[in-house]
Order: C-alpha cells, then sequence, then structure tokens
C-alpha cells in the first residue's frame, strides 16, 4: 500500500482522537533498495511495490494517516500522525507467498493461457520449451461451390467447410491453411495436395468427393498417388471419411456434407491435431445426458445434434431440430453431439447417453 512503514507495536492503541505521532526518516519508492533502517517510534514513506526497509513490520496506508493528500510528487512529511493501528505483517507481500522453491507451476502437456504467460514471466523464464502447432492445409472440393463472397448461380452453393474446419483447427491447437475450392478433376486434386506439402503442411484435410459419385476423385486420388490407410467407418453422419498419406503428409478425406465434415472432424481429426499439438485433452468435454424423446437409429454409431439442458437432477437432452447431414443450421444452434452407441435402433425417453459439448449449456 502507499503509506508508512512501521513498528505496528508503536500503534498499539493510537485511534483518531489520540493519533501516534511518529518521526519519518525516510522515503521510499518502489525499486528501490536503499540502506534505511527503522527504529521503534520511526516510520518511512512508502509506495506500493517499495521493498520493506529494515525494522518496520507493517504498513499503515496513507489513508489512516493525517498525510493523506493524493497529489503526486507530494514531499514525505518529518512527522506523521497516524489514526489507525495496524497489525505485524499487515499490508505487506511475502517474498514467496504464492510459490514456494521446488513447486511445480506448469506441467508439461497444458495449453499455455495468458495468465501461465505472466507466470513465467514472474519468473524470469524468457523461453520455455513448447510444441510446434500443427500445421493443417484444408480444401474443399466440388464444382458446385463458390467462395462466400461471390454471388451465388443456378447450380451452385457457398463452400462452407473450409471455414469451418479453418476454424475448427485452431480450436484444436493447429495453424490451419485454408486452400479454398478445388475442382472435381484428378489433376486438380493432385495439384492442390502438392501445394500442401509444399506449404509444408503436417496434416491435409479435405472435403467432399470420397463417396461414389462420377466425380469422387479425391479418394481415387489418394489411392493412386499416395496411400489410403481406410476408406469408410460405420458411423453416421460421416461414413465415407478416408485416411491415408500423400508424400509423407497424413491425409483426412471428409464427406462433403457440412455436419458429416464436422462430425469426422470431431471424431478423427480433434484428437489427432491436440496430440500432434502436445495437448493432453483431446477431446470435447462429455456429461451423461438423459434423452427425453425416443431417438430411432440405423445401428451405426451416430452422432446426433442436440439441445442438452441443466436440470436439477442432471441434464436433459432433445434433438436440434432436422438431423440432416447438410442442414448445418441445426449444427449452429446445437450446443452438443450426443452419441448412440452402435447397434442401438431404438432409445426410449429417459435413456441414458454420453453428450460431447459444442458450446454454452443452457438452463
Ligand atoms: P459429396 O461428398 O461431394 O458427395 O458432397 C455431399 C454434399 O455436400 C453435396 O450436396 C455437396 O454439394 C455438399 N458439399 C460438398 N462440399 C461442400 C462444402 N465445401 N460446403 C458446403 N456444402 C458442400
Ligand atoms: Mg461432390
Amino acid at each position: 500500500m502507499d503509506g508508512f512503514a512501521v513498528h505496528a507495536a508503536d500503534l498499539a492503541d493510537c485511534s483518531p482522537e489520540r493519533p501516534a505521532r511518529l518521526k519519518v526518516v525516510g522515503d521510499i519508492p518502489a525499486g528501490r533498495a536503499d540502506n534505511l533502517k527503522v527504529h521503534r517510534g520511526e516510520a518511512a514513506r512508502i509506495m506500493t511495490g517499495a521493498l520493506l526497509p529494515e525494522g518496520a513490520d507493517a504498513v499503515v496506508p496513507v489513508e489512516n494517516t493525517n498525510h493523506h493528500y493524493r497529489d503526486p510528487g507530494m514531499k514525505a512529511p518529518e512527522e506523521v500522525e497516524v489514526l489507525q493501528g495496524v497489525k505485524s505483517g499487515d499490508y505487506l507481500r511475502l517474498k514467496g507467498q504464492d510459490l514456494h522453491a521446488g513447486e511445480v507451476v506448469l506441467k508439461k502437456g497444458k495449453k499455455l493461457k495468458p495468465q501461465d504467460v505472466g507466470v513465467l514471466s514472474m519468473l524470469g523464464e524468457a523461453e520455455a520449451p513448447v510444441i510446434k502447432k500443427p500445421r493443417a492445409a484444408v480444401f474443399s472440393t466440388g464444382d458446385e461451390l463458390l467462395p462466400v463472397e461471390m454471388r451465388l448461380t443456378p447450380g451452385k452453393i457457398h463452400d462452407s467447410n473450409s471455414y469451418v474446419l479453418s476454424a475448427l483447427v485452431e480450436m484444436a491447437g493447429g495453424t490451419p491453411i485454408n486452400l479454398g475450392i478445388v475442382e472435381d478433376k484428378p489433376e486438380a486434386v493432385k495439384h492442390t495436395l502438392d501445394r500442401a506439402v509444399e506449404l509444408e503442411a503436417d496434416v491435409i484435410i479435405s472435403s467432399a468427393g470420397v463417396s461414389v459419385g462420377a466425380f469422387d476423385y479425391v479418394r481415387k486420388v489418394i489411392e493412386s498417388e499416395g496411400e489410403l490407410d481406410f476408406w469408410r467407418v460405420n458411423m453416421r453422419p460421416g461414413k465415407p471419411v478416408a485416411f491415408g498419406s500423400y508424400r509423407g503428409v497424413r491425409l483426412f478425406g471428409l464427406p462433403g456434407n457440412p455436419v458429416s465434415a464436422f462430425v469426422g472432424f470431431e471424431v478423427f481429426i480433434r484428437p489427432a491435431l491436440s496430440r500432434m499439438a502436445g495437448w493432453d485433452e483431446w477431446h470435447r468435454e462429455i456429461r451423461k445426458v438423459v434423452v427425453t424423446e425416443p431417438i430411432g437409429s440405423d445401428g451405426r454409431e451416430s452422432y446426433l445434434r442436440a439441445i442438452i439442458r441443466q436440470e436439477p437432477a442432471g441434464y436433459s437432452a432433445r434433438l436440434a431440430g432436422h438431423q440432416g447431414s447438410g442442414n448445418l443450421r441445426a449444427l449452429a444452434e446445437a450446443n452438443a453431439l450426443i452419441v448412440i452407441p452402435a447397434g442401438v435402433t431404438f432409445l426410449p425417453a429417459g435413456s441414458e447417453v454420453d453428450a460431447w459439448l459444442l458450446g454454452e449449456l443452457g438452463s
């Protein structure tokens, strides 16, 4: 505190009516380390952040003295009257108050928060070993796609996947490189994969062109020019997902439907990127929720868009609108994906399932 460094014992029974009078023997701004000693009956004016002088054991705030003028530049008085006493140790910050030698302050595998950067600075650690963020090249394939800033013409839709996936990459600890829209042609796909490698991507994420359409070239190109580890997973949505590598770079081929691409990212890519980024948290928060309506499924592991709420007895979940895999609006309104396990075709109301949290919980 801005005030006076004192011996608390000198102020044992002072009051506004009977102030204690102390001789001011020094003036200590923050940042100075003077050789000053405060004896009994003495005080030194002191500023917040200054080093306590030898002898003193407490600070009286200026507000509790007759020297409470607030103007900067005021000289220290020769004497001060203290109107209210303090206990030994009052208004002091002790060395090592929040931290002791040998204590661990930051653990490996944690994402550095701004306040962690503060702790490193406080300790004088100018450098800390960190893991480079994985670079993820993202692109959308499809001759129907136009970038968001272009006006639609018949037959066209706006690309949303490259933007959603780029934002997800960032959230999962990676650096996105958005390569935009790529034509439904094998040469165009190959050219883009080459660009991703040249741009030193650690991961490549494509959307669309991995299904069984006559123009779905992405999987073909991975198969012929790279390596395809697997294609198609028994899940809903997102079944035609492909995984492999191209010129040594890991490659995820997501389906084109916006909800399928999103779910594919959550199931396969978020864990991969988070682990590559060195984080030990690699999935969304999971809660047990009780469904408030009966839900039919087709036996595949299913990720349904839901709105979950905290109720007195726990969490409830209801489906968020139409579950079509092209319905981005319901996905945007959902605050969770609920997971219907494989093999389940009917879930009665009241059943408990896992929910992956996507946003804020309503109450
Ligand atoms: P595909 O995986 O190529 O069969 O595409 C499946 C559906 O997703 C089609 O209706 C596409 O028009 C749509 N789609 C594909 N890519 C995108 C994208 N980047 N943004 C929005 N919709 C897309
Ligand atoms: Mg297509």
